[in-house]
């Protein structure tokens, strides 16, 4: 379970992320919209404790990030947007750095690797340097770190970009099976598509606030949108102009 009580995050006067409450239960999916710089990456760092609340409170299964964060951080696997892996790490060694940061070590952690190495077409490279490894691969080598500890809860910022069709789909099917399993997983992503065919329910984020949450049928109903799509609600809600006028961009 993830819990937000009123986050907030400022830069000087500029509010990012202004006063979010949610609730994401055990077993739910949740995904997280809305336009460029509109506070989702960093409502995702301060889940993950990277960046500091300017005020308001994380719990991630019941445990307050700020008070008890050791407990909360271990409940969580955090999927960042860009991913970072150490160059002159092996695949294998990140893989088991991570897992000792979580003081996890020995025959199971082994075990536990090579498992997600085979399901993400890593283990041949699992003694490579990361360094020659493509954008996709060091994606899914971060998956696999985040899920080495087995997390109750997955906090990951646009998990698709850099997949190829094999692995988002395999993605999509471990969260799948985590959630049916009780898992928690808060996802943010562009991609209306994926948002619409993986997640419970939606927020819809815009100048640092939630303006409008639910399932799909929920939000067609709140907004009186009939049948919809994803992207005519998300266009109207957050001022999108999808009917401009742009043959001048081309004209000589
Ligand atoms: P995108 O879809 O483009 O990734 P986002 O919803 O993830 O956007 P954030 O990265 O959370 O947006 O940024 C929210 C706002 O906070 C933006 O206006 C951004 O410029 C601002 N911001 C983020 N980090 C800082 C910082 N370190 N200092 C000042 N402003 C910042």
């Amino acid at each position: 379970m993830i819990r937000l009580t009123n986050l907030t995050k400022r830069y000087g006067s500029f509010t990012a992320v202004d006063g979010i409450d949610l609730e994401v239960p055990s077993g739910e999916l949740f995904g997280f919209l809305g336009p460029n710089g509109a506070g989702k990456t960093t409502t995702l760092r301060m889940i993950a404790g990277i960046l500091k609340p300017t005020s308001g409170v994380v719990e991630i299964g019941g445990d307050d990030l700020e008070r008890k964060p050791r407990k909360a951080k271990t409940r969580m696997g955090f999927i960042p947007d860009r991913p970072f892996v150490y160059d002159k790490l092996t695949g294998a060694e990140f893989l088991r750095f991570v897992a000792a940061l979580y003081g996890q070590e020995g025959p199971a952690i082994e075990r536990r690797m090579d498992e997600l190495l085979k399901l993400f077409d890593l283990a041949p490279w699992k003694d490579e340097l990361t360094e020659s490894y493509s954008h996709g691969m060091r994606q899914k080598l971060i998956i696999s770190s985040a899920l080495i500890h087995q997390p109750e809860v997955i906090v990951v910022d646009e998990p698709m970009v850099g997949l190829d069709p094999k692995s988002a789909r395999l993605l999509k099917d471990l969260f799948r099976e985590f959630t049916s399993r009780g898992g928690t997983i808060l996802m943010s992503t562009h991609t209306l598509e994926v948002a619409e065919d993986m997640c419970d329910r939606i927020g819809i984020i815009q100048g640092g606030k939630i303006v409008a949450c639910g399932t799909m049928a929920e939000l067609r109903h709140q907004f009186a949108a009939g049948d919809a799509s994803l992207e005519d609600l998300f266009l109207r809600l957050t001022g999108g102009t999808p009917e401009l006028e742009l043959g001048h961009v081309f004209d000589r």
